[in-house]
């Protein structure tokens, strides 16, 4: 670690009021400098209950969007403008009300890893840890539509026998970790207990001991008592999980399941957003407003 650049960092830190958020898919490095770690929406309910002005957001566009969402009052950075997401952006507001006029008595359920227009066209937001209970708390007679992501929204049908509207986004990082890779991790490491992301395809997650969601496999991580684990999901989690729960060791199961967004960001990076205040990620108020209310509504329904 660079230890000069990491007190510069600190010493703007304190003079801009700030908060630096590190989701657990960032590199090592800008885990260790964070004040928070988490997933996307822990970390802005957390910075939204700080008194910080400023919140940099070491993750992507998305997850600072959801910050801005929750703390209108604050300034929300980005440490590299071109930090964006994939999944979120294979579907925009205009597609998802293309949608909704085809099945217009659907309730719409949106994954949290999409933009703040396609939260605010959405009736309920969810996460990939309460996805399914959400879906299970909703009317049995209505239809449901899900986007983005159909992985995930495939396994909220398998857990919840529902027959969801889906849009057929899904995360490059996650559907590159292929069946033959938990196959062979399983054959190398026989005794390991395999952890699988939603976001993974079909076929990989029938492999997998636990289908769980990054906050989900750092808890069960924690209180399991195996001894190895295989981690079907970013790679970035393997430096939390170790940072966590030092009783166990964590083998990806995939060394290419590395997302090129997540991985932009550098400390270099950091210190230049404290420096220039950039970039900073605003959302129009009157989207702001109404992406809010499909948070709130999931907030209602399964309390945190
Ligand atoms: S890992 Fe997938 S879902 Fe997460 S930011 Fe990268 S592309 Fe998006």
């Amino acid at each position: 670690m660079n230890t000069k650049l990491l007190d510069k960092v600190n010493v703007l830190k304190k003079q801009r009021n700030a908060v630096i958020l590190a989701h657990n898919y960032q590199a090592g490095e800008i885990q260790d400098i964070a004040d928070f770690t988490g997933d996307s929406l822990g970390l802005s309910v957390e910075a939204s209950k700080t008194d910080a002005e400023v919140i940099v957001f070491c993750g992507v566009r998305f997850m600072a969007e959801t910050a801005a969402v929750l703390s209108p009052g604050k300034t929300v950075l980005l440490p590299d403008k071109d930090a964006g997401c994939p999944l979120a952006d294979m579907i925009t507001a205009e597609q998802l009300r293309e949608l909704k006029s085809k099945h217009p008595d659907a309730i719409v359920v949106c994954y949290v890893n999409s933009t703040a227009e396609v939260k605010a066209e959405s009736d309920y937001c969810c996460t990939s840890s309460n996805a399914v209970e959400l879906v299970k708390s909703l009317p049995e007679e209505r239809r449901i539509t899900f986007v983005p992501d159909q992985h995930l929204g495939r396994h909220v049908e398998e857990q919840t026998g529902r027959d969801l509207v889906l849009w057929p986004g899904y995360c490059l990082t996650h559907v590159v970790i292929t069946e033959d890779d938990i196959r062979s991790a399983k054959q190398n490491y026989p005794d390991a207990v395999v952890m699988a992301h939603p976001e993974c395809t079909e076929p990989v997650k029938a492999l997998a001991d636990e289908i769980l969601s990054t906050g989900q496999m750092l808890k069960f991580a924690a209180r399991d008592t195996a001894r190895r684990f295989i981690v079907a999901t970013e790679i970035g989690i393997i430096h939390a999980l170790n940072k966590a729960n030092h009783h166990a060791e964590y083998i990806a199961a995939s060394e290419r399941a590395v997302c090129p967004n997540m991985k932009l960001v550098t400390l270099e990076k950091v210190l230049w957003a404290l420096e220039e205040m950039k970039y900073t990620v605003s959302v129009p108020e009157a989207v702001s407003v109404k992406a809010k209310k499909a948070l709130d509504r999931m907030v209602e329904v399964l309390p945190q």
